[in-house]
């Protein structure tokens, strides 16, 4: 803890922790130390992690990357960091993270980017997003793991930029409660780690039915670590025709064709299978979102939480709430903002909304239909590019930086478990990562899977 706190303090150049929390690790170490003693040391006993700033944590500052949240000291535990603890975690702080968790490269964050210590010559990369400072931090051993969350690859796609290992587990696997919502019915917690064990451990502390959350499952939480054998002989992994994306760099094919020989190098049968309606996930997830957004962002109004704009003296209470939204909320936010409430408004919701929930059915229902014929897991590119150059995307068009999710969403509109593990580099030397993707609970099985690819 001693070293990882150190590391973390003066690791300001990657701007990964946004908030140190020194006393809090060395009280949880220090219990951890008695457990130890006692003879009682549960699983993570003692591990230094950190926590994405979209957890709530008792009594310490929580943004979730945002201006609005200033101020904000939660006044209780998310399930997941509760259950952190329970098993000898020590959390040393929180960590950098997209607005709302908004974005894929860390830029919307009201405490500017996080940044990938992975570099190409001077050229600063950005770690991903939104969980760039969880990837960042543990990519750089600031911490041994740290908590991310996924609406649309938060997880997977950090974690491929900075050569970790990220899973989003299956929707309902870990609590929301105590999480800020940015998207709830595509929302999961998941693990940032080294490696596939560290996953398959921090996984299964995270896990576990939760009554606070109504779309928590109530299901047994299997020994993840257990099922680590590393034998995949006889199981069936798919190749999905539509992930050959035009325009894809002939690096990403060859990984991905990397990634099949060690596969079946292992004794699994590579599949060739179809799921049909890929093309359409991307703008589904992009009305879908945003429109949670809208509804779940309404509670940021200057009197409940956080930042309340300087009014002046013939102010109503409409003007409060504009111009508190206004400062408040950063460009990306206030754009989702409207997108969620233009596609649920009472003259475009069937024609936006109503359409993306059957187009999400319909995706749901290709993954579905691949498992029937005895699929066991699906094997992706993680992200169409290793990491792209800080700024350089910030600027252009929206649309751009919504195609690093390419690969990603398809797995949040169906609710599945998916795993980016990192299996090579590009010529540059940066990291680059593939995707499985598992039925719904078999997170186990596809551990093991990503363990016989890592
Ligand atoms: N990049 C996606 C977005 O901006 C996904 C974000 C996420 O998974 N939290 O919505």
């Amino acid at each position: 803890t001693g070293a990882c706190l150190k590391a973390a303090e003066a690791s300001g150049a990657l701007n990964a922790f946004v908030h140190h929390t020194p006393d809090v690790a060395m009280a949880q170490a220090k219990a951890a130390d008695a457990r130890i003693a006692g003879g009682d040391a549960p699983s993570m006993c003692g591990l230094p992690i950190g926590v994405k700033d979209l957890f709530c944590t008792k009594h310490v500052p929580g943004q979730a990357g945002s201006r609005i949240l200033e101020g904000f000291l939660p006044e209780y535990e998310s399930t997941i960091t509760a259950k952190l603890f329970d098993a000898g975690t020590v959390m040393l702080g929180k960590l950098n993270m997209d607005e709302f968790a908004m974005g894929s490269s860390n830029e919307t964050s009201v405490y500017g980017n996080a940044v990938n210590p992975w570099k190409v010559d001077d050229r600063q990369l950005t770690p991903g997003g939104s969980s760039g400072g969880s990837a960042a931090a543990v990519a750089a051993d600031l911490c041994l793991a740290a908590t991310g969350t996924d609406t649309g690859g938060s997880i997977r796609q950090p974690a491929a930029f900075t050569g970790t290992v990220g899973i989003k587990p299956t929707y309902g696997r870990c609590s929301r409660w105590g999480v800020v919502a940015f998207a709830s019915s595509l929302d999961q917690a998941g693990p940032m780690t080294k490696t596939v064990r560290d996953a398959a451990i921090m996984l299964e502390a995270m896990s576990g039915f939760d009554p606070k959350d109504s779309t928590s499952a109530d299901l047994p939480v299997p020994d993840f670590e257990a099922m680590l054998t590393g034998d995949i002989r006889g199981k069936k992994i798919g190749i999905p025709k539509e992930y050959h994306m035009d325009g894809m760099p002939a690096e990403i094919e060859a990984l991905w064709a990397d990634g099949r020989k060690m596969l079946e190098d292992a004794g699994a049968v590579m599949v060739d299978i179809t799921l049909p309606h890929t093309k359409y996930a991307l703008p589904a997830y992009y009305v879908i979102a945003p429109a949670e957004a809208s509804s779940n962002l309404a509670r940021y109004d200057g009197v409940r939480y956080g930042h309340r704009a300087k009014l002046d003296g013939g102010d109503g209470i409409t003007e409060m709430y504009e111009k508190t939204r206004a400062e408040g909320f950063g460009h990306e936010v206030q754009r989702r903002v409207m997108i969620g409430t233009y596609v649920l408004s009472a003259g475009f919701y069937d024609a936006y909304y109503n359409r993306a929930r059957r187009v999400r059915a319909l995706i749901k229902k290709d993954f579905d239909d691949a498992f029937a014929a005895g699929i066991d897991a699906i094997l992706t590119p993680a992200t169409p590019s290793s990491a792209f150059g800080l700024g350089e995307m910030k600027n252009a068009d929206p649309v751009q930086m919504y195609l690093n999710d390419v690969f990603t969403v398809t797995v949040n509109l169906a609710g599945l478990p998916g795993i980016s593990v990192p299996t090579g580099l590009d010529k540059a030397g940066l990291p680059l990562g593939l995707q499985l993707i598992g039925r719904p609970w078999e997170e186990g099985d596809l551990l093991n899977t990503a363990y016989a690819l890592e």
